[in-house]
This record gives structure tokens, sequence and C-alpha cells, in this order.
């Protein structure tokens, strides 16, 4: 087996890209996993205008390129393959993909979270093109416009808050007829005179894929099982969101949403030497340049930890 590397980084999005020109600036020489599908979420998006650095906004993926540049810059080393076991209980850790097994002194978790998605094939033909999972990443292309909420917890609930400032009017389309959301949000939601429910409802197809825009949607009642079109500019989806942590089941410690746990205000996980960033231990911000300021403590406190234990 190879020398084991100082910093194994699993993930690459702006977490897992911010830890490598970290670690790579600190001579620790890192090995990066990018996964056979690159990039994280921001590949799923267009126009990122809240990026710090970039005064006209970036579209997702030609900014996840930028990162991956300058993480190559400072010779961090690039697998392009999936992780497909880790384990942490063995000093170094060893980490698996397909038939190879790396040694690691230290591992920087940053493997994301993926938006749960209805799972109709028109959401994803349009996602990026009127549907989207993120109402502060694109909500300010929906000004005046009339905008549709799915889903009935508290991130349904600021989504259809926050594009109620922006929007002419927000549809929330909940599949029940009482909200999982919290009160507070709930009571928010109602008060708001932008925001109509639809109770007992779901979306059943995204409107219009041969134009390649959301022009509306099909819905079914599901207690009266009439379907109707109603005419919508765009589709949020907040249905939640699932961390990418099956691989660290049994492994490190996770939180009973499946959330890595991390030690307060750090990116300590449960395992000395195992440290964790971005959307993987993040349930509140989940924004690109949260996720990239995590990728950077987790890359420091590896190289203290490293420091501690040569
Ligand atoms: P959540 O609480 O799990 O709510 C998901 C909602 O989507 C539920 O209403 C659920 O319906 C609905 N849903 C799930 N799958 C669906 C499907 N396939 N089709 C249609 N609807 C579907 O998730 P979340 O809202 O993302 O919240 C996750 C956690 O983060 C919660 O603990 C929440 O309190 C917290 N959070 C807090 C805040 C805040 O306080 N500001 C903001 C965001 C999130 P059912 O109700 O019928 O199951």
């Amino acid at each position: 087996m190879p020398v084991p590397r100082k910093v194994i980084i699993i993930g690459s999005g702006p977490a897992g890209f911010t830890a490598a020109i970290y670690a790579a600036r600190a001579n620790l020489s890192p090995l990066m996993f990018i996964g056979s599908q690159w990039g994280g979420q921001l590949m799923l998006t267009t126009l990122v205008e809240n990026y710090p650095g970039f005064v006209d906004g970036i579209d997702g993926p030609p900014l996840m390129e930028v990162f991956r540049k300058q993480a190559e810059r400072f010779d961090t080393e690039i697998v392009g393959e999936d992780v497909t076991a880790v384990d942490f209980r063995t000093r170094p850790f060893r980490i698996t993909a397909g038939d190879v097994t790396y040694e690691a002194l230290s591992v920087i978790i940053a493997t994301g979270a993926s938006s749960k998605l209805l799972g109709l094939p028109s959401e994803k033909a349009l996602m990026g093109r009127g549907v989207s999972t993120c109402a502060t990443c694109d909500g300010f292309f929906f000004k005046d416009k009339n905008i549709m909420v799915v889903g009935g917890g508290d991130s349904a609930m600021e989504e259809a808050l926050y594009l109620a400032r922006l929007g002419r009017k927000v549809e929330v389309v909940h599949r029940r007829d009482a909200l999982r959301a919290s009160k507070i949000m709930q009571e928010r939601a109602f008060k708001n005179p932008k925001i109509e429910f639809l109770w007992n409802s779901a979306v059943e197809d995204v409107l219009d894929v041969a134009k390649g825009m959301v022009t509306g949607v099909r819905l079914r009642n599901l207690q009266s099982d009439e379907v109707t079109a109603r005419p919508v500019d765009g589709l949020f989806v907040a249905i939640g969101h699932l961390p990418n942590t099956q691989l660290f089941r049994g492994q490190i410690e996770l939180l009973p949403n499946d959330y890595v746990k991390v030690a307060p205000g750090a990116t300590r996980t449960s395992v000395p030497g195992v440290f964790a960033a971005g959307d993987v231990q993040d349930y509140t911000y989940r924004q690109a340049v949260t996720a990239a300021g995590t990728g950077s403590m987790a890359a420091l406190e590896a190289e203290r930890y490293l420091e501690a234990h040569p």
C-alpha cells in the first residue's frame, strides 16, 4: 500500500475545493475524491449572484470550474471516483474507491446534501429553467412573477416567505391539509397576503418541457382526484434535504436527522482526525459561501491536528 496521505478530502462542492486549496497551500498534498459527478449542488443551478467576488454573477458550473482550477493550481491530486467505503476505526484511516484502498492521517468529509425532489421527469428536465430548490439562489429571477412552492415544512415556509418579497403571488402546494412547519413559521405564512395555500394537492407534471421553461403545472387534488392545470412561472421544490452520509454510518456520530455531528463552531467530528465541512454538517445555512467557509476551517483544523499528531 502506498504511503498514507496527510489529508484525504471526500466531496467536491465549495467546501471540498476550499478545503483542498487551504490544505495544499499548507503543504499537506491533499488527495481529493471528487466523485463521478463532481461539483455538488451548484452544478444544478444557473446564475449565482450571491457568491462574493463575481460582480455580475456567474453560472453554477463555471463557478465550480474556477474552484477546481484553483485547487489544481496548488497541486491537489484529484481522483474522479466515488468512494465506496471508509474505515475510521483503524489508524491510518482507510478510504476505498472501487478496488483501491488509500490510507490517510486525516480526512475531511465534504459530501454535501441533496435536495429531495418529487421525482418527475419534467422536474428534472426544467431544473434551472424555472424549477429550483433554492429561493435565495434563484428567487431574484421571479420578480413580480407567479411562483409555486411545494412542501409543508419549515423549509417550504421559509422559501415561500422569501419569495413573497419578490414575486407577485406565491402558491404553496402541500399534500396534506396541515403543515409540518413550526407554529411561528405557519403564522407568518398565513398572515402574508401574497401567500395562498393549495391543500391536499400534488404536482403531477411541470409544463412545458417542449418550450424549455416553466409555464405551469398539472396539479392533482388528492381527495377528489381532480387534475387541473395552473399557470406559474417558477416552481420551488422544498420538501427537505438528505445529507450524503450513508458512507459514514457507524463510523462517525451522526445527528438524529442524519447530518454529521461536529463540535460547536468547529468541524471536528466524533473521530479525532476526521473533519466535516459544508452541507453534510449544516442543515441551517446551506449556502455556497458558508460551505466554503467551513471548508477552510476543516483544512486549518486538520493542519493543527497533524501538527499535534505527527
Ligand atoms: P421537513 O420538515 O421534513 O418537511 C418536508 C415537507 O415536505 C413536509 O411537509 C412533507 O410532507 C413534504 N414532503 C416530503 N416529501 C414529499 C413529496 N415526495 N411530495 C410532496 N411533499 C413532500 O423538511 P424541511 O422543511 O426541509 O425541514 C427540515 C428540518 O430543518 C426541520 O427540522 C425544520 O424545522 C428545520 N428547518 C428550520 C427552519 C427555520 O426554523 N427557519 C428552516 C428550514 C428548516 P408531510 O408533512 O406530509 O410529511
